[in-house]
């Protein structure tokens, strides 16, 4: 672990929330800190993003549900520090299965009741009281879950602001730096270099590159399995709607986002895009098409909804589905941040993160997601 001290330089290489959290908390430290980034802020995962705050359901270890019940407690201290009432929202989380197919959901939530996860069934009359803008028809007869302490960030305009109280901590900002290398003197990360050729010294290097991470990794010895699928987000022009929850339906997920919109992502839809093998995506307008449709479908009234835009490119998930955060065993001083649901976890991560880098500390809320626990495990996992 590195040692603690004042004036520490540290090098995050990553503009998305898992950097920007992260290089803020490193600055409020003291540390002495550089945030480089290849194009602009949130250029990644983070501007395509869903970012619902969440630990809905049953399938995850039960330290993974704590940290991300700690990700959503620090948006919540968030929201009291910070005037930020139209990117972040506890709105409440509503989801339903297929028709017919509730015995599933009915497993989640008595499992979210049991671990006190506020969590309660609600009938299709309920609906327009726990979810207004809601069409009650679209849900089944069997009902939906509706989880009142859940909401929604966006990440575009939480990362902007990150980036401001950084700058305001003493820490510089290097946006449009190209792809930065990490330096290495004998096995130890000593810095980064930058594509134009800035060289960057540093005591610690932690790279939040995103979806990035595990072939950066892979290149220093380090294995991280990937399941990193492509993922497309399409966001609306404005429109008056009630809706103020997040939806999960079997046919597309959506929420409310600045300035009167809603964005929109489904996983039938990210399936349809089109990776061509110079890098660059194709989505076909009927994608598009059926995921507003699909959207209009569960809005009451069923409103009209227009294309603004869509993001589309990868989407992070370690290959065990949870977050790897902390040292790499095999060089002493390069830290990795890599996990789904980085919207939920990004600013508690950022913050134990720094911490441990500033205080050498281990920190127990992180020691299940170490990236050594893949240490000697055959690397088959592929990614896309
Ligand atoms: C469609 C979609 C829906 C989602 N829904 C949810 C949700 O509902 N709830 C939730 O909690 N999470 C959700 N997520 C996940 C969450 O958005 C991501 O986990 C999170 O944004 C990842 O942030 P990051 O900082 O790790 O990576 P990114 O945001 O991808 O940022 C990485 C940055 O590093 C830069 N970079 C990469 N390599 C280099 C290099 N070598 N040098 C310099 N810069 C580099 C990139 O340009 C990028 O700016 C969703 C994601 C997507 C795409």
């Amino acid at each position: 672990m590195t040692s603690s001290h004042t004036g520490q330089r540290v090098a995050v290489v990553g503009g998305g929330i898992l950097g920007a959290a992260s290089a803020l908390e490193l600055a409020r430290r003291g540390a002495d800190v550089t945030l480089v980034t290849s194009g602009s802020l949130a250029d990644g995962a983070s501007g395509r993003s869903l970012s619902w705050l969440n630990s809905f359901g049953a399938d995850r270890s039960a330290e993974y549900h704590r940290l991300r019940l700690a990700g959503i407690e620090r948006y919540r201290a968030f929201a009291e520090r910070v005037p930020s009432q139209h990117y972040l929202r506890f709105d409440g989380g509503l989801t339903w299965a297929p028709a017919g197919a509730a015995e599933g959901h009915r497993r989640h939530l008595r499992h979210m009741q049991e671990i006190g996860y506020p969590a309660r069934w609600v009938s299709r009359d309920e609906i327009p009281a726990v979810a207004p803008g809601v069409d009650p028809a679209a849900v089944p007869a069997e009902g939906a879950i509706f989880n009142p302490s859940e909401g929604w960030v966006d990440l575009e305009h939480l990362v902007a602001e990150l980036a401001r109280q950084f700058i305001a901590a003493g820490g510089t900002l290097r946006t449009g730096a190209g792809r930065a290398e990490v330096r290495l003197a004998g096995d130890r990360a000593v810095g980064v270099v930058t594509a134009a050729g800035e060289r960057i010294d540093a005591d610690a290097v932690l790279l939040a590159t995103g979806a990035d991470v595990p072939a950066t990794a892979a290149k220093f010895g380090a294995h991280i399995p990937d399941a990193t699928p492509l993922a497309l987000l399409v966001r609306t022009r404005p429109l008056e709607t009630p809706l103020r929850a997040t939806l999960n339906t079997p046919s597309v997920s959506l929420r409310p986002a600045p300035d009167s919109a809603l964005v929109m992502d489904s996983d039938a839809a990210a399936q349809e895009v089109i990776a061509h093998a110079d890098g660059t995506y194709e989505v076909k307008d009927a994608t598009v098409q059926n995921l507003l449709d699909a959207a209009s479908a569960v809005l009451a009234g069923h409103p009209e909804l227009t294309l603004d835009y869509f993001g589309v490119g990868r989407k992070p998930i370690p290959g065990d589905g949870e977050p790897v955060l902390g040292e790499l065993d095999e060089v002493p001083g390069l830290f990795v941040a890599f996990t789904h649901s980085g919207a939920t976890v990004g600013l508690i991560s950022g913050e134990l993160l720094a911490e441990e880098i500033t205080s050498g500390a281990p920190s127990p809320l992180l020691e299940r997601f170490r990236p050594g626990r893949f240490a000697g495990e055959p690397a088959l996992t592929g990614s896309r």
